[in-house]
């Protein structure tokens, strides 16, 4: 990639040429490779980073850490968002974290907390409690989990009944990483289903 307009800030006569390199990143004992956004003067050679590569450096680096704490990764929070196809704001008004909470979380300007993190591995794994705050917080789930026999995971989208027993008869599949767990609400309910 290259930009054509820039002018070299250190020599005054180059041109910068946008590129990237990989670079051994260190965080907490562990390295990993971290991509490394800067451009090159074509006449002192000077590496200089406008403020563009400063923050896609940023959030590259801020990616490797969440790697390293075990968080889950702003594609893949992303991916649950839109899994249950809201924006971002209505996320933030199911799972806090205030108005732009989703956008830094996603684009890995920051790390998320580790209570919000257990909150949306938690919003993965059960999707009945992304429902209820939905409703209370107003918000349309524009997708909803998918329920199905046992058995048929993934092929046969089901309208269910729970009863009280709790006995666990039917699968939960999430087709949002492929994740099931089984059913344990021993409240009966009907779910409505959409895919
Ligand atoms: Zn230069």
């Amino acid at each position: 990639m290259t930009n054509m307009n820039e002018t070299c800030p250190i020599c005054g006569e180059g041109k910068l040429h946008e590129t990237n390199k990989i670079r051994i990143a260190s965080y907490k004992d562990q390295t990993d490779e971290v991509p490394l956004y800067f451009s090159v003067c074509d006449v002192c050679e000077s590496e200089t980073a406008n403020s563009k590569q400063t923050r896609q450096n940023k959030r590259a680096f801020n990616a490797f850490k969440k790697r390293v704490e075990g968080l889950l990764s702003g594609e893949e929070i992303k991916e649950l968002r839109e899994y249950y196809g809201i924006s971002q704001k209505e996320a933030a008004l199911i799972f806090g974290g205030g108005e732009v909470a989703f956008s830094k979380y996603e684009n890995d300007d920051v790390l998320q907390s580790e209570p919000m993190d257990t909150l949306l591995r938690a919003a993965i794994r059960f999707p009945l409690m992304v429902e209820d705050r939905a409703v209370e917080k107003g918000v349309v789930l524009k997708q909803r989990p998918i329920w199905v026999d046992k058995g048929t995971r993934g092929t046969k989208p089901i309208i269910h009944s729970f009863g009280g027993q709790n006995e666990a008869n039917e699968a939960y599949y999430h087709p949002f990483k492929g994740n099931s767990c089984e059913a344990e609400y021993d409240n009966t309910e009907i779910i409505g289903l959409s895919a």
